[in-house]
């Protein structure tokens, strides 16, 4: 069935975190929305080597998020070839929706500007922002959009990546995530 309104929800989730989680779970209760897509980027092209590979972080993302209300967790971007922008999964998503919302954290939200085709996407899309610590939580000039409602989670991948030790993970990932985060790290 066409739904109304999709949210995109894009990251390299690597690993999915309870930050993501918090902002999942406050976009769903926006009641804007017919369907969230968690879209896992495929082609680590602005993150530099080193990242996790896409079937893991994909595995990861899906133990993390499904089961979270109207929340899907899609491979688009991973077997799309070459490198993905969010515009191109915009337009796909318009294929099959009246209207496609773009949910970043507040550190991207002031980046919008400097993505692919920002112009196109600006017209594409409405921008939902969702609080992230170290960051203003604005609509950016130029776009349309709304901030949602969420105690901000000051959490990240990275700081996950840089613990010492797995001792506290259970503070940080889902439970489900754990044993593919550290079977990953060997
Ligand atoms: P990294 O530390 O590797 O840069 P990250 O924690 O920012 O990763 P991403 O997968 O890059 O996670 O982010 C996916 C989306 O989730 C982005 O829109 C990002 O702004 C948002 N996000 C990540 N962490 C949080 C958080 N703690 N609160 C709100 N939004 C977040």
């Amino acid at each position: 069935m066409r739904a109304r309104r999709v949210a995109l929800f894009g990251g390299t989730f690597d690993p999915p975190h309870r930050g993501h989680v918090a902002a999942l779970v406050a976009a769903a209760r926006t009641g804007r929305f017919d369907r969230i897509e968690v879209v896992v980027a495929g082609d680590p092209y602005y993150k530099g080597p080193g990242v996790a590979p896409a079937e893991l972080r994909l595995a990861m993302a899906r133990a993390a998020f499904e089961g979270l209300a109207l929340v899907e967790v899609s491979d688009r971007e991973i077997v799309r070839r070459g490198p993905s922008y969010s515009v191109d999964t915009v337009r796909e998503l318009l294929a099959d929706a009246d209207a496609v919302d773009l949910v970043v954290g507040a550190d991207l939200a002031t980046q919008l500007d400097g993505w692919h085709e920002a112009e196109a996407l600006r017209e594409l899309v409405e921008v939902g922002v969702v609080p992230r610590p170290g960051a203003a939580a604005v609509v950016p000039a130029g776009w349309r959009g709304y901030v949602i409602e969420m105690e901000p989670v000051d959490l990240s991948s990275t700081f996950i990546r840089e613990l010492a030790s797995a001792e506290r993970l259970e503070d940080f990932l889902p439970a489900d995530v754990i044993p593919l985060y550290v079977g990953s790290r060997g």
